[in-house]
This record gives structure tokens, C-alpha cells and sequence, in this order.
């Protein structure tokens, strides 16, 4: 039986609002997060899609891209990699945006697993309910939802749709696609479980094929942050001016990367940084903050829990310095009258 209430209701959603400060200081102090960590070599190499070893640890790419589809790059913004998981989140996007809020929630679930990003645990613990969409589980169900009849057509409708979000075709990275796809035995057991629950209703190896596609799909930090500042302008593209979500669906997608978009460290990610961020296992990272912008990151080397380091210290330096921890407040200086006794 669902215990779940509803604690919503119907009542509309208005909207908490704010800006980036001026361009030139953004400009700044992306220059800065950049300088700051350029020379941070903490971390090491994804090796268990064997390809993913052979990048090149110095890149380091930091870029911004506010509500207003107005860019501030730094380093390595153009040198291209898979995106990897960070897929799940635009990919959630999408199939939010065909089956709505509530079907996600029961179908797939919002809550994080406390698991890492492949356990085959977390699918047993919870009777077959993946729980999470941003671990592979969780993915793998959700990319079995997309729209289209049969996986050519669900594989179509994952490139159109990551590709609005990006702003321009992306496409696969044909040697990480094959790397992975001859390794990918653990997401194929995943998806027969999910299958044997229930929770897959497509050929689970299908189903593995386009998500492994999706994962292989090249992006680089100027890209996420098109992708991220998506989502922080209400699902419409600042850059292209195309609206790719709904408003609604924007603001679900953050929630969900706010409680899981780092892994088993979202927690403590959203504890010090305070931003709905996702990472991807080939060293990229995108966090947005709401109404005014998102920044894409790309470093390859990670910490353990598949996080990059010097993405997540950039990112968390610029959390700060642009005051965009969507937790933080100061006291309030009233500027209108509190009472109809006291005028302003
Ligand atoms: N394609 C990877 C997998 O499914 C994604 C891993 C990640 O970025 O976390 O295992």
C-alpha cells in the first residue's frame, strides 16, 4: 500500500528569484576557479570502461552559462569527452516531460539509495524498485520509458532530446561506445533483474544498448553548461531560445540531482555546496542553480566515489564566490513596510 500523502495539492508553484552579479565579475572569478585548482593533480583515472584511462589528466575545463544564455569559459572548455551518467539526468528529463511527476515518482522514485552507482544490492533491497534515477539501475529503467517503438527509435529520441538540451547534434563517441559496450556485463544483469521484477518491459539488452549510447555521447564543459543553464531557466535553451522541458519538469529534474546527482556523497556535496549538481565517471560535472545560470566542469581525475576533484572544487569555489548555494540567506533588511502602522 502507497503511505505516501499529498502534500502539494494544487497549489501553484510561483518561483524564488536572484541573478548572477555583474558580467565582468562572473568573468573574474571563473578565470579564477580555474587558476585556483589548475595545478591540482589529486585523483586518478576512471579505468573500468577501459578507454576512459587514456585521458589526459592535466585537462581542466571550467565554463558558465547564466539564465541569459551568456558564456564565461576558462581552460579546457572545448576538449570533448563521453558524458557518461550525467546523461541520466537529461534523459530523466525527457521521459519526465511524456509520463509526468507523479508516474516518475511511483515508477522509477526520487530518493537516493545510499549505494554506489552500479549496486545490484539496492535493486534486491527494494523489492525491484530502482528507487533512484541517477544510479545505473534507476537509468537503465528510466531509459526503457523513452519514447518510440523499439530501440531505434528510443536511441533517435535520446540524441534529439540531449541535443536541444546542448544546443547543437551531439554525437557518440564510437571507441567509448565499444569499450564499454564489450564490458558492460554488470548493466546487463541490472537490467534482466529489473526485467525479472517487473520494471522492464522492452528487451532489457535493448534497453542496456541505447543507455550505453547515451553514455557514450561527447560533450565537453561548455556543453553541460548549456545543458545545466537549461534547467535553471525553466527548460527553455538561453542560447537557442527553444524550450525543451516544462518549467515543472526543470524544477523536478533539480530536485532529484539535489538528493542524488553525486553519487553516495550527495549528501555531503549538497551539505558543502549547496548546488543540484551531476557527475559523470569520464570527469565532467554540471550544477545548476535555479534562474540564473549552471557551470560544466570537465577534469578526469576523481576521487572515489567517481566524482572529478578539481570539477567539484571549482565548482564549490564559484558556489561561493557568486553566492549561489540555494540553502544560504542573510538577515533580511526590510524594505517595505512590515506593518499598515509602519510606513516605509
Ligand atoms: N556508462 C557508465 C555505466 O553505466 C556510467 C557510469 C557513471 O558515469 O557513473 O556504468
Amino acid at each position: 500500500m502507497d503511505s505516501r500523502i499529498d502534500v502539494v495539492g494544487d497549489v501553484a508553484q510561483a518561483v524564488s528569484t536572484g541573478a548572477l552579479p555583474g558580467w565582468d565579475q562572473v568573468e573574474e572569478l571563473v578565470v579564477a576557479a580555474h587558476a585556483r585548482y589548475a595545478d591540482d593533480s589529486s585523483g586518478v583515472l576512471a579505468d573500468y570502461i577501459p578507454v576512459l584511462a587514456q585521458a589526459d589528466p592535466a585537462a581542466f575545463g571550467v565554463c558558465v552559462v547564466d539564465a541569459d544564455g551568456r558564456e564565461h569559459a576558462a581552460g579546457a572548455t572545448t576538449t570533448r569527452f563521453s558524458i557518461q551518467s550525467i546523461s541520466k539526468a537529461f534523459v530523466y528529463a525527457l521521459v519526465s516531460e511524456r509520463l509526468g511527476h507523479a508516474h516518475l515518482r511511483e515508477r522509477i522514485g526520487v530518493d537516493n539509495t545510499g549505494l554506489a552507482f552500479n549496486s545490484v544490492m539496492a535493486v534486491e533491497l527494494h523489492g525491484g524498485h530502482p528507487r533512484n534515477p541517477m544510479v545505473n539501475a534507476g537509468a537503465i529503467a528510466t531509459t526503457a520509458l523513452v519514447e518510440g517503438d523499439g530501440p531505434d527509435e528510443q536511441w533517435e529520441a535520446v540524441v534529439d532530446g540531449l541535443s536541444r538540451f546542448a544546443g547543437r547534434r551531439l554525437e557518440v563517441d564510437e571507441v567509448v561506445y565499444t569499450s564499454e559496450a564489450a564490458t558492460n556485463s554488470r548493466n546487463k544483469a541490472i537490467a534482466r533483474l529489473l526485467e525479472s521484477y517487473g520494471r522492464i518491459e522492452a528487451d532489457p539488452l535493448d534497453v542496456v544498448d541505447v543507455y550505453t549510447r547515451q553514455c557514450s555521447l561527447l560533450v565537453d564543459a561548455h556543453d553541460l553548461a548549456v545543458m545545466g543553464a537549461t534547467l535553471a531557466d525553466g527548460g527553455v535553451n538561453p542560447v537557442t531560445g527553444e524550450r525543451v522541458v516544462s518549467e515543472q519538469v526543470a524544477t523536478d529534474t533539480l530536485a532529484v540531482l539535489a538528493s542524488t546527482g553525486m553519487y553516495e556523497r550527495s549528501g555531503e556535496w549538497l551539505f558543502d555546496v549547496g548546488l543540484p549538481a551531476k557527475s559523470g565517471v569520464a570527469g565532467g560535472i554540471v550544477a545548476v542553480s535555479p534562474g540564473k545560470g549552471a557551470i560544466g566542469t570537465y577534469s578526469p581525475l576523481l576521487d572515489p566515489a567517481g566524482n572529478s576533484v578539481r570539477g567539484q572544487r571549482a565548482t564549490a569555489y564559484l558556489s561561493r564566490a557568486l553566492g549561489l548555494n540555494v540553502f544560504a540567506s542573510s538577515v533580511h533588511v526590510p524594505t517595505r513596510p512590515t506593518s499598515p502602522e509602519e510606513p516605509a
